[in-house]
């Protein structure tokens, strides 16, 4: 039984509607109350879910769909929480829903409310159909993304694993189409980067601000900013970013693509990512594909005008690459600002490397052959962090492919303002979800 495509198209917008409306701003986040919502969809249609608190409103939420035991269980995982939205900067309510002029409007639209309306269409569609799965399907929503997982992805891994023990897991953080040089590609994400961050202290000499010396922690912390910002940190080319930049130079022409690949090479990548006629976005891209980052967002020093202070300090937040640890960044970054400056790590969280010749992503490159038959799939690191760092814990594969068709433009209105999704993306992705899954799970026997 093939799914009636321009009914799924209403009901999955009837889905993401109703989810952007409960506002699940973490924090607090409150997902409980988007929990709620799914299950009741789900009971409705024979599927008994889970919900599991890990504080009070902070609703994580489970089902499954059984399969026959042949093959081990494909999770859709997803978040439920949304970041701040500072509404009187929206065109629309943050949290209206409202459909206008071909988009659905509202936060989370992109980020991650529209994958799980696909991924609960997917698993209502799958149920419906009724087919034979030789896997399990998990279902699984989660709170608390947005603040790192640990009241979400991370609580569900340490309390109730149990629940979402899988092989694989499908993501946020990939799945999007990418133009490049005249080609288009489509992202798996397969890896992800770390997270380093650091506080930087200066110290001087306190005293009146009517008689400076050089001996100034503010000076000392400006300095030290400032090498930062003007230094590039060591070029390191980890396999998923080789395969990436590898796919992309193989197929636009030919001099692209040998600027692509020394984009590869330490000595070389400065010059050829200038000479490439990308945009900006494009090449803080490669950067950060390629490279352990610094970025300093908050600064603190002193409490009166006319007193020098002893002490400056600068948060960074900081990425590392897979195969990077926070010392090996610590030398790095000690390389630029010396020695003098202190330097306390927030927090260390290990960058992620998954193999991707698996028959999951054979899947999705053959799905996505038949919907984009030009565009390429290519394994993709992500330069931020998603809860595949916890569920990756239990050994599962994780794969970021919420599928968009772009344009990448909209991408850039995550976190941002007058976040919204174009039905058309949206009825794509559902559909592209629903054959991968199906033909990743069905269990018909031949
Ligand atoms: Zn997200």
């Amino acid at each position: 039984m093939t799914p009636n495509w321009d009914a799924v198209r209403q009901e999955v917008t009837g889905y993401l509607q109703d989810l952007v409306r409960i506002d699940t701003t973490n924090p607090p986040g409150n997902e409980t109350l988007a929990a709620e919502y799914l299950a009741a969809v789900l009971q409705r249609e024979g599927i008994q879910p889970t919900i599991v608190e890990s504080a009070p409103g902070r609703g994580n939420l489970v089902a499954r769909l059984r399969g026959d035991g042949r093959a081990a269980p494909l999770m859709l995982m997803v978040h439920l929480d949304v970041v701040t939205a500072e509404a009187d900067q929206w065109t629309r309510p943050p949290f209206s829903g409202d459909v206008s002029g071909g988009y659905l409007w509202g936060r989370g639209t992109l980020d991650a409310k529209e994958l799980a309306a696909m991924e609960l269409a997917t698993l209502l569609l799958l149920k419906r159909a009724g087919r034979p799965l030789a896997r399990d399907i998990i279902f699984m929503a989660n709170a608390d993304e947005e603040t790192g997982g640990k009241l979400g992805a991370g609580w569900m891994v340490k309390h109730h694993a149990d629940l979402i023990c899988a092989e694989y897991a499908i993501n946020e953080g990939g799945g999007f189409g990418l133009d490049i040089l005249g080609e288009r590609f489509f992202t798996c994400q397969v890896a992800e980067k770390g997270t380093a961050r650091f506080a930087m202290r200066t110290r001087g000499r306190p005293g009146h601000g009517s008689q400076p010396t050089r001996d100034n922690a503010v000076l000392k912390l400006a300095d030290a900013i400032q090498k930062i910002g003007a230094t590039e940190l060591p070029l390191h080319a980890t396999a998923t970013t080789r395969l990436f930049v590898g796919g992309v130079a193989a197929k636009v022409e030919r001099h692209y693509g040998l600027d692509l690949q020394a984009l590869l090479e330490p000595r070389k990548y400065r010059v050829a990512v200038e000479r490439l006629p990308i945009d900006d976005g494009l090449r803080a891209m490669f950067y950060a594909m390629l490279h352990n980052t610094v970025t300093p967002t908050m600064l603190n020093a002193g409490c009166k005008i006319n007193v020098i202070p002893s002490v400056a300090e600068a948060r960074c937040d900081a990425r590392v690459l897979p195969g990077q640890s926070a010392q090996d960044l610590l030398a790095e970054v000690r390389g630029v600002v010396g020695k003098e400056v202190e330097i306390e790590f927030l927090d260390d969280t290990p960058a992620l490397e998954t193999e991707y010749r698996t028959p999951l992503f054979e899947t999705i490159r053959c799905v996505m052959k038949r919907y984009a038959p030009r565009a390429t799939l290519l394994p993709y690191l992500v330069t931020g962090a998603t809860d595949a760092r916890h569920v990756s814990k239990l050994g599962t594969k994780v794969y970021g492919f919420g599928p968009m068709l772009g344009p990448t433009a909209e991408l850039d209105r995550i976190h941002g303002h007058d976040e919204r999704i174009s039905i058309e993306n949206l009825a794509f992705g559902t559909r592209v979800l629903y054959d991968i899954v199906s033909e990743f799970c069905g269990g018909e026997r031949r």
